[in-house]
């Protein structure tokens, strides 16, 4: 499937010919992905569907599909992404052209007539990470009830000089948790 994708094209003319992939890639050759990775095996699923908008023009529909091998920021253990990301990107030719479209519109710019299209494979993906990605609470090694506890308001302690042991932990938990 993947012998079908170009490695460069012109959306403008695939928009017209109403051309569209489907396959997968490796996600070892997606060279800006893979540094955020702790792992590269597998592959993406990708369709990329070129065509025509009634209100915007020649637009590009780009899903993907992945498991993405990342860092969990909770507890820094290993875990799996899994991504199901769609956009729809509507092609420009400059920035004035990209400041008109509405805020809830991407916009694809293209220079040359040359555009890399694994690259819209790849920025979905890159898109898709969270800024701070954690395992599901059932699967982290850390408990979210521990770390909630940082939010709620202390007690009063008076200080009457005898020590208190769990104060020094409550400190570390909220630092834990400015962190998100
Ligand atoms: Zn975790």
């Amino acid at each position: 499937m993947l012998s079908l994708l170009p490695d460069y094209a012109d959306p403008l003319r695939l928009c017209s010919l109403g051309k569209a992939y489907e396959g997968a890639i490796p996600l070892a050759d997606l060279h800006r992905l893979a540094p955020l990775l702790t792992s590269t095996e597998g592959e993406a699923a990708f369709v990329l569907a070129f065509g025509k908008d009634a209100e915007f023009g020649p637009t590009v529909r780009v899903r993907v599909r992945a498991s993405l091998a990342l860092v969990c920021q909770r507890c820094l253990g290993a875990m799996l992404q899994e991504v199901d990301s769609e956009s729809r990107l509507v092609v420009v030719s400059g920035p004035d052209e990209a400041e008109q479209l509405p805020d809830d519109v991407d916009p694809l710019l293209v220079e040359n007539a040359r555009l890399e299209l694994r690259s819209l494979i790849e920025d979905e993906l890159i898109l898709a990470i969270p800024p701070a990605p954690r395992h599901r609470p059932e699967d982290c090694s850390v408990k979210l009830g521990d770390v909630n506890a940082g939010h709620e308001p202390e007690p009063p302690v008076e200080d009457d000089g005898r020590r208190r042991p769990f104060a020094a932990l409550a400190d570390w938990k909220s630092d834990t948790e400015n962190q998100d």
